[in-house]
């Protein structure tokens, strides 16, 4: 039987023990506008286009608006933020609303910035435009790049006002308030498990992994510690191929914490995430993590074992054996280094093998860092390549500083792409089908940092054209698009180290 809902409790910040969610109720916002829906998501859930512009969808997905007999609810989690145990987080402000079962697929939707929670902690429980629309269209984006990741449904304007930041006066400064609706099959984290075993809460534990099992690894049926160990290996397999995608594309997530690592292996939560335009190992969008760098590029396939470290610790009371994580963590060691030279190998076109492969492709990335150059856009050109004699004109236009590119740089260049020369010749396609694979797994156009500064400018004096010519572009990023040529440019000067923010 249901017990009423207690308005004092319902919403209140809490410790909440023993339990893997509260039920609380979405903020009623002042003005709610939707700003973009996405078709392929409406057509996933087998909503028709004529229901999105309705009254009741737009009341429903800005919280407005309760759907009939259902009851929303914000998740229990912890996790490890920065290399260290952070106790209790939870969803602080996603609010999950119901499951659509649609074409033998149960889809959970939650809005983003509906409203605080038990877990909001000291925060507002809302969310401001520019990085709503950061999300929305990042996360359409990764998934027509072929990445596996969260989805969104639809961005939202609250009409609320919210607060962030205090100016240099002393006075505040109000954003828009946002609201999206996200979509996943999942929204479970390492850190849903972690709470319980932090908690000594095996009980706890132990159902909500036999629920993962029974809803998301419905092949591991029943619950024994072999099974649980096969889940473990599960996980960690596509948490690799997630990272492995992530690296392809030059994609770093930025906040690599515990609790932003999906069970699923999706990507989830796009916070302060950004695209490398120079190709960089050391480079982060996250402003707060300038110093060690815990979460830059290079470092993200380590990053993602730790956290599988962590995982295993979790889970370890239901298993009590170390040997089986141990070894599944060592093959994750092992399976990163062959996965990530053949990613390589097929960005650079090469489908045949050769010991000093690794070689040209460390070569490679040594002198990709030698003078700013974009990836890409390297990338992408590199697939007209056909001799080494004009290799370095060829890929020009990837330098964001050409006039001091200096000789020694170009004789490295020119180096590298005699060895390159070479190998393709043991490669038996012809260069038009290298080509064509080479532009199936090197995108054209990505969510570079400034593209998205526009569209929230733009967004800001309420023009959302850019936001839909963006999703749109988007949708089919390893294409030509003539008529988005002007997308596929390195980033201008005036948006260097200019990043958003996730808050
Ligand atoms: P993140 O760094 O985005 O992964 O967030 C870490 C934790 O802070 C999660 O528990 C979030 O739900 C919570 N959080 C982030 N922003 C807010 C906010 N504006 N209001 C309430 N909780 C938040
Ligand atoms: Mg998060
Ligand atoms: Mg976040």
């Amino acid at each position: 039987k249901e017990l009423p809902a207690d308005s004092t409790l319902e919403n209140s910040r809490r410790q909440v023990f023993e339990a893997a969610f509260s039920y609380v109720n979405p903020k009623k916002t002042a003005a709610p506008k939707l700003i973009h829906v996405s078709e392929e998501m409406l057509a996933t859930l087998g909503i028709s286009k004529a229901d999105s512009t309705s009254e009741f969808f737009k009341n429903i997905f800005t919280g407005n608006e309760i759907y009939p007999n259902t009851k929303p609810f914000a998740m229990c989690y912890g996790g490890h933020q920065f290399g260290s145990w952070a106790g209790q987080l939870g969803d602080g402000r996603a609010i999950n609303l119901f499951e659509i079962k649609n074409q033998n697929k149960q889809w959970k939707l939650q809005l983003k910035g509906a409203g605080e929670t038990p877990y909001s902690r000291n925060a507002d429980g809302l969310a401001v435009l520019r990085s709503s629309i950061r999300e929305y269209l990042c996360s359409e984006a990764m998934f027509h790049l072929g990445i596996p990741t969260t989805r969104a449904l639809s961005l939202s304007l609250s009409g609320d006002n919210v607060l962030r930041d205090i100016m240099y006066d002393g006075n505040p400064a109000y954003e828009k308030g946002a609201i999206v609706c996200r979509v996943a099959e999942s929204f479970l984290r390492f850190g849903n498990y972690e709470i319980f075993a932090a908690r000594n809460d095996v009980k706890n534990l132990k159902i909500l992994v036999d629920y993962t099992l029974r809803h998301h690894f419905p092949h591991l049926k029943n619950s024994s510690k072999e099974t649980y160990i096969q889940f473990f290996k599960e996980v960690a397999e596509r948490t690799l191929s997630m990272i492995i995608h992530w690296q392809l594309v030059g994609f770093v997530h930025g906040v690599m914490n515990t609790d932003n690592m999906s069970i699923l292996g999706l990507t989830i939560d796009y916070g302060p995430y950004g695209w490398l335009e120079g190709f960089d190992f050391g480079w982060t969008p996250n402003t707060t993590d300038r110093q060690h760098k815990r979460y830059r590029y290079g470092n993200q396939p380590n990053i993602g074992l730790w956290n599988l470290y962590q995982l295993a610790n979790a889970l370890f009371p239901l298993i009590e054996e170390a040997a089986p994580l141990e070894s599944i963590l060592k093959d994750y060691k092992t399976n990163f280094e062959s996965q990530s030279l053949q990613m390589m190998k097929s960005k650079l076109g090469l489908f045949s093998s050769d010991k000093n492969d690794a070689k040209l492709i460390q070569n490679l990335e040594d002198t990709l860092q030698l003078s700013e150059t974009d990836m890409t856009i390297f990338f992408r050109l590199l697939s007209d390549f056909t001799s080494e004699k004009n290799g370095f004109e060829m890929i020009k236009e990837a330098f964001y500083d050409i006039e001091n590119v200096s000789e020694t740089i170009k004789s490295k260049w020119q180096n590298w792409f005699g060895m390159y020369a070479n190998r393709l010749q043991q490669e038996s396609l012809s260069a038009i089908e290298r080509k064509l694979k080479m532009n199936a797994v090197n995108p054209k156009y990505v969510l570079r940092n400034y593209m998205a500064q526009l569209a929230i400018d733009a967004a800001n004096l309420e023009d959302y054209s850019l936001i839909d010519e963006l999703f749109q572009l988007l949708k089919k990023p390893y294409d030509e698009q003539p008529n988005h040529q002007k997308w596929f440019a390195k980033r201008p000067d005036w948006a260097r180290d200019k990043v958003g923010c996730s808050m």
